[in-house]
């Protein structure tokens, strides 16, 4: 017979159980349903590069979970999760051997920067202090169900400089950069956050998400997590295990059972069928429409909705294994950050990376952010031994050509090696002069092979869909699912590719389980602090 659950999850992400945990929490008998063979989504930590050296394989920042509500809620510090906090959460680093450290302490930033620009550091005050001033705003903005379209156009039409804040909302990086900044510098600093969410620096959108995701790592930090950022999904585990909850692993559900328009369960793949009084999909959006649903459930409005969603650019990763530390031509105050942007200073080379990209090629000089695991965390490899990742944003999935001029290959199975040489040698030439010498391995993730772990990468991507104006909000992923809420009243979704989008928040997570709540008659949430 088969077994029946209150609420099945599908996808045991940090959003995934996040609902799980708030769930079984409100008394809820929960089972989450993994298609890999461990928990964790982008928060997986693995021994990629070999045994004894743990990488996180997707997010290693613990930085919007910083301002989260859930870590403190399910207290995860009690279940294993131990931030290391640097106080420089986040450097850039030039090829001519200058670099702007970000400190935790905004009169160490401010003075750093002013090394570069004086009227900028000021500027960059005014910035981040202006998050301090709108931080309650934006934590209530994250950790809420999104306004409809017509309220959010409503507020900004009728709230005090509701036009500046709709400008701002759409403006380009490249746009703000000019009337904000005197620095190429700094307009760089700030182009390469763009850059997390796939903006390039003429894309619009690109200069609030920008300027909050510097100010949220300023203010809040960009901290590891000991031992791998796997941590926090395995504590959310326990607490799920505590509160009666179930999580199978290497269990990939195939779709969603409905009758009468209500969900019954679900399938996996096995054919193995599970009953439960709720179905919460926390894998991707398009799975849920075209796969869990199908076209016939969804209906065609929806599917063509789901067909048209932009997914944004894919990116590589390239894990290193190096057999001692490796300086920065920059200077130390580049190896003391959590992570550290390299880039020329120049919009018009993030720009020309992000067009080669878009246009097929192999970028010649991309986005890459290289993160300083071991000096941060030296529990992550062997005595003596360190580990760098680089997170190139911004890869063609299907590869047209080339623009790096080395590479023949089409085919990211056939390529990724040359294409990993070619980045080693562009970070030695200019950031990271030594790391040839200390190179004991390295390991690269194509956009195919970040797929092929999680089918949630989907085109090689981070963001579960692109965040472009009109893929957020009550719009994310697409009109008709921004709301937490499916065709079918018993089916929700509560992965990132909901408000408030991409990162480990556990904020989609934790808005769907408050709408659960509420449909369910359950008061949300049965733990912690109570209701944002
Ligand atoms: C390279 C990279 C670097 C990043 N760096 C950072 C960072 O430093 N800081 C940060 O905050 N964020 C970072 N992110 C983003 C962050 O990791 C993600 O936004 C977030 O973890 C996504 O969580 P999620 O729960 O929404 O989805 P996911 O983590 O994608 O979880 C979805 C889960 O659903 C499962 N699934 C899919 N299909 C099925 C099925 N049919 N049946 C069962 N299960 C299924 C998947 O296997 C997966 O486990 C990074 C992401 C990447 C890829």
């Amino acid at each position: 017979m088969s077994k029946s659950y209150d609420a099945i999850v599908i996808g045991a992400g940090q959003n995934g159980l996040t609902c799980a945990c708030y769930l079984a929490a409100a008394g809820l008998r929960v089972l989450v349903l993994e298609r890999y063979h461990a928990i964790g989504g982008m928060t997986l930590t693995e021994e990629v590069i070999g045994p004894g050296y743990w990488s996180d394989l997707h997010a290693s920042g613990y930085q919007l979970a910083n301002f989260s509500p859930v870590p403190k809620d399910l207290k995860l510090h009690e279940l294993g999760v131990e931030l290391i906090e640097p106080e420089i959460p986040f450097a850039h680093a030039f090829p001519d051997g200058r670099a702007i450290a970000v400190y935790r302490d905004l009169e160490r930033t401010v003075e750093n920067i002013s090394r570069i620009s004086p009227v900028d550091a000021e500027t960059c005050r005014k910035l981040f202090q202006r998050y301090g001033s709108e931080r309650e705003k934006i934590i209530d903005s994250f950790f809420s169900p999104p306004p409809s379209f017509a309220d959010q156009a409503k507020s900004f039409a009728t709230m005090s400089n509701g036009m500046e804040a709709y400008r701002f909302s759409l403006q380009s990086i490249r746009d703000w950069a000019a009337e904000t900044f005197t620095s190429l510098e700094v307009s760089c600093l700030f182009a390469s956050f763009a850059g997390f969410v796939g903006a390039a620096p003429d894309d619009a959108g690109g200069a609030e998400i920008a300027w909050l995701f510097a100010s949220v790592l300023q203010a809040e930090g960009n901290s590891l997590v000991r031992g791998g950022m796997n941590n926090v999904t395995r504590a959310m585990t326990t607490f799920l295990a505590n509160h009666g909850g179930e999580v199978r692993t290497s269990a990939p559900v195939a779709r969603i059972l409905v009758e009468n328009k209500r969900a019954t369960g679900v399938e996996l793949e096995s054919g193995e069928i599970m009953n439960a009084g709720l179905v919460v999909s926390a894998a991707d959006p398009r799975q849920l429409v075209e796969r869990f649903l199908g076209p016939t459930v969804a209906g065609p409005e929806l599917t063509a909705r789901i067909r048209n969603y932009e997914w944004g650019d894919a990116v590589c990763v390239l894990f290193t294994a190096l057999d001692g530390s490796v300086d920065y031509a920059a200077g130390p105050e580049a190896g003391a950050a959590s992570h550290v942007h390299l880039t020329h200073p120049s919009l018009e080379a993030i720009s020309q990376a992000f067009t080669e990209t878009r246009s097929g090629l192999l970028p010649a000089a991309p986005v890459i952010v290289a993160w300083n695991d071991t000096a941060i965390d030296p529990s992550r490899a062997p005595a003596g031994k360190h580990l760098k990742k680089f997170v190139i944003l911004g890869v063609p999935y299907d590869i047209a050509g080339d623009a790096t001029g080395q590479i023949s290959g089409r085919d990211w199975d056939a390529v990724k090696d040359a294409y990993a040489d070619y980045l080693i040698d562009h970070v030695i030439a200019r950031y990271l002069p030594d790391l040839r010498r200390r190179l004991i391995r390295r390991v690269m993730h194509s956009p195919r092979d970040l797929e092929r772990t999680l089918s949630s990468a989907v085109r090689g991507t981070i963001l579960h869909g692109a965040m472009k104006p009109y893929q957020m909000g009550s719009q994310r992923p697409v009109p008709g699912l921004g709301e937490y809420r499916t065709p079918i009243p018993n089916v929700y979704i509560c992965d990132s590719g909901t408000h408030p989008g991409p990162g480990v928040s556990m904020g989609s997570g934790y808005n769907a389980a408050r709408v659960i709540s509420r449909d369910l008659g359950l008061s949300f949430p049965a733990i912690g602090r109570g209701v944002r």
